[in-house]
Parts: C-alpha cells; structure tokens; sequence
C-alpha cells in the first residue's frame, strides 16, 4: 500500500579476494565508514557491510563481504563465494608475490560461482608508488586478457576507492535490470 512497496529493490552481494595483507579490509572500511587503519589485524567478526544506493530511482543495496582472515590459510570456503554477484579481485602493487596470485583468485571465484560475476582487478597502495612492484601497464593488461575491470587505488588516501566499488555495482545493476 505505501510506495515504498511499488519500488523495486536490489540485494547484490559482492565479496573481496585477494592475498593476505593487501588492503581487503581497508578498502571496505574505507568505502563503507571512511576508516583506515594503519595496523589493522585480520579481521574480526564483521562478516560484511551494506551500503545504499540509488540508480535511476530504484534502491540498489550492495551487501560487501570480507575475509575473516581465512585467505592466510588458502582457506576461503565456498560459502564465502556463494551468491555473489561482484569480486573485487585485489593485489598490493608494492608486493609482486600477490599479483602474481591473481590468477589463482581468478580460478577460484570461477570455481564456486554459479552466474555471471562482475569482477575488478584492483591495485592496492597506489600510494606506495616509490616502491612501486608491479607495474600499471601490467595491472591493465592481465585485466584485459581477463576481461576485467581495472583500477588502481588507496584505501589510505581515497584514491578510487568509491569508484572501484561503484563500477561494480552499477555493472551488476547493469547485468540483472
Ligand atoms: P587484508 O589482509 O587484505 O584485509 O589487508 P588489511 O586491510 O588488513 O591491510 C594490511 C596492511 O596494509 C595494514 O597495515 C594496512 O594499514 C595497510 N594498507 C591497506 N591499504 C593500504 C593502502 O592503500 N596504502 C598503504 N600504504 N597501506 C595500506
Ligand atoms: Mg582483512
């Protein structure tokens, strides 16, 4: 009877991979509260933060979820994956090591969805760009080869953070309406 019932409403669940200490955290603590935390430890607790949105009128409610520290272990479960809808598929541009384990959280996202994923390769701690390990050409090119999305951001200062979740949403939004 009230017009919030005639709206039509969106639930899209999105999950973060990537290795150990890239800046998974962060990057949803920066999105979702505008935190940052230098010493951040694996997390506790928090299973996944929902931020809203609207496109073209219609509510769009992101449900972002993060490790709990699991990926430590190679130990992320299929439940983590299950009825996801977007990835941000991330690695510290600092550290080679976790670029090349990209293809590995490729394989796996692959592995335990059942629909079409719309995915983000996301260059963490473009700040750090006097240690610099993998190069922006390199980022862009896997992506492409992959059919990805990708940008480079920082969770400590800000740099594209909203952008790399919002293109993804918008994409999943895209695909289902
Ligand atoms: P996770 O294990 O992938 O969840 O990584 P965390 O979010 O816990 O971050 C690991 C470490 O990297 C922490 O010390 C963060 O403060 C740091 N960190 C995260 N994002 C950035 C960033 O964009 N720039 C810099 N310089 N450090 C970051
Ligand atoms: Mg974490």
């Amino acid at each position: 009877s009230s017009s919030e019932d005639e709206g039509e409403e969106y639930l899209f669940k999105i999950v973060i991979v990537g290795d150990s200490a890239v800046g998974k955290s962060n990057l949803l603590s920066r999105y979702a509260r505008n935190e940052f935390n230098m010493h951040s430890k694996a997390t506790i607790g928090v299973e996944f933060q929902t931020q809203s949105l609207e496109f073209d009128g219609k509510e769009v409610k992101a449900q972002i979820w993060d490790t709990a520290g699991q990926e430590r272990f190679r130990a992320v479960t299929s439940a983590y994956y299950r009825g996801a809808f977007g990835a941000l598929v991330v690695y510290d541009i600092s550290r080679r090591s976790t670029f090349d384990s990209i293809p590995r959280w490729l394989d796996e996202l692959k592995t335990h969805s059942d629909t079409t994923v719309a995915r983000m390769l996301v260059g963490n701690k473009c700040d750090l760009e006097s240690i610099r390990d993998v190069s922006v050409d390199e980022g862009k090119s896997l992506a492409e080869s992959e059919g990805l999305f990708f940008m480079e951001t920082s969770a400590l200062d800000s740099t594209n953070v909203k952008k790399a979740f919002e293109i993804v949403i918008r994409e999943i939004y895209n695909n289902v309406s």
